[in-house]
């Protein structure tokens, strides 16, 4: 089986890369084993934390010299941000984002983080802009959002912020399976008739205030339920994300594997890439776990598997590797090294990961495969909790590896 691109990983820089491929009419093939972090995520990427006053171009000028933003050159990283955001936008994706600086978010536990680019319906702001007067919804029984930690978060800010929970029926059907109670099931019984309820009820609470805040609770498949619920509440109202499960994320990769899906690509889901063919200096072809007989063949290859959390790194006791062709990784030092004691300092082992030349391109055993590349977390060099990097590496590396492959 010949494909023009086989990408291995169906998350964020996976998809955006097959996407960015697939509108250029290319036959992409993508293999995925597992479910990628975007289920997990807030339903916002961030592309760099910054200091109060600082640029972009002044936090990526201070980032060590191998972290992927400056592998790839700053100043491709607005061109990159752009086409990130258009490849969204062109699978239907409503998303927020200002140009050339971060907004602010609140996090499932109230604290306020820096985005690059939020999905349309999720909290975005800048700090001065904040209402003084909140309200803060709960559905009733629901144990993975915590309106009373961002409730109180916001009271430190000065802003009057208050709770109430409420319920529609189907919320509560579904209550009575305590194990049951959890964000993706809750999106599945709030249509549009019960967002009407549930929208009447919280018009009722909240005539006092400036501005909604939801649990993101909303369209699991298609953007219209997260919408539905702002356009009835007569306030201003956004949504927060909630503990994982995310429904935004899921319906993010979704959407994006929709869109995948509707220019010809190729989805293979619930397989796992498990070696491939090389000679001389190219990739020839690569396996699956599924399908151990058929070679996969293809003119390019983009590695797009994460990082340890979702496999694409492995790690025993003396090293960290790559699984699948034992690519060339980056790590130092023994294993008392990787971590830091201290679980909130920054972990070394966060930015471990398979090295590339400037091109993307990876190598084994110090030799580059001019046909194989590797995008997204799975790149060494980022430490995406310090630096605030996480999404904004996947997306950017992603469509910088089509490009690169676009152009030969
Ligand atoms: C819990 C959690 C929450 C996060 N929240 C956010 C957030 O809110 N905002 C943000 O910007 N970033 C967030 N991140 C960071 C997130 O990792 C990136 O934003 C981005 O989504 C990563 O995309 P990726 O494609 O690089 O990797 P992944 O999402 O890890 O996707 C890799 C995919 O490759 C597959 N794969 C691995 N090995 C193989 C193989 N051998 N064969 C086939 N498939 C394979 C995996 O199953 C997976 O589906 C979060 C990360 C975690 C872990």
């Amino acid at each position: 089986m010949k494909y023009d691109e086989i990408i291995i990983g169906g998350g964020l820089s996976g998809l955006l890369c097959a996407i960015s491929l697939a509108e250029n009419g290319r036959q992409c093939l993508i293999v995925s084993q597992g479910q990628s972090t975007l289920n997990f995520s807030s339903g916002a990427l961030e592309f760099i934390r910054t200091k109060e006053g600082e640029t972009y171009e002044q936090a990526i000028a201070a980032l060590p010299s191998d972290h992927p933003y400056q592998v790839i050159g700053s100043s491709e990283l607005p061109r990159l941000r752009e086409e990130a955001a258009g490849l969204l936008r062109r699978a239907g994706i409503t998303t927020f984002c200002e140009n050339g600086r971060n907004h602010w978010r609140i996090t499932p536990l109230g604290a306020l983080k820096q985005a690059w680019l939020s999905l349309g319906e999720m909290t975005h702001f800048q700090k001065e802009d904040l209402p003084r007067r909140v309200l803060v919804v709960d559905i009733k029984g629901y144990l993975d959002f915590n309106a009373a930690f961002i409730a109180s978060s916001l009271g430190e800010m000065g802003i009057q912020a208050g709770i109430c929970e409420l319920s529609v029926s189907e919320t509560e059907k579904l209550r009575e399976n305590a194990s049951e109670f959890r964000s993706a099931n809750i999106a599945r019984v709030l249509d549009g008739y019960a967002i009407d309820r549930l929208a009447e009820a919280i018009n009722e609470k909240a005539a006092d205030a400036d501005w909604v805040l939801l649990p993101a609770v909303f369209g699991l498949e298609k953007e219209e339920p997260a919408c539905r619920i702002l356009r009835k509440i007569d306030k201003a109202a956004s949504l927060i994300p909630t503990m994982a499960p995310s429904v935004p994320g899921i319906r993010l990769q979704r959407m994006l594997k929709q869109r995948f899906l509707s220019l010809g690509g190729i989805f293979v889901g619930a397989d796992s890439v498990c070696g491939g063919d090389i000679a001389g200096d190219r990739l020839q072809s690569v396996r699956t776990v599924n399908h151990p007989d058929i070679r996969f063949e293809a003119d390019h290859f983009v590695f797009a598997c994460g990082s340890f959390f979702s496999k694409g790194l492995m790690a025993t006791q003396d090293k960290v590797y790559e699984p699948i062709l034992g690519l060339d990784v980056r790590y130092e030092g023994s294993h008392g090294d990787w971590f830091n004691p201290d679980v909130y300092a920054d972990q070394p082992y966060m930015s471990f990961g398979v090295r590339t030349d400037r091109t993307l391109r990876v190598s084994r055993e110090g030799k580059t495969l001019e046909n194989a590349y590797a995008v997204g977390q799975m790149l060494s060099g980022a430490s995406p909790i310090k630096s605030g990097c996480t999404g904004g590496v996947s997306a950017l590396s992603a469509v910088r590896a089509a490009e690169l492959i676009l152009n030969q």
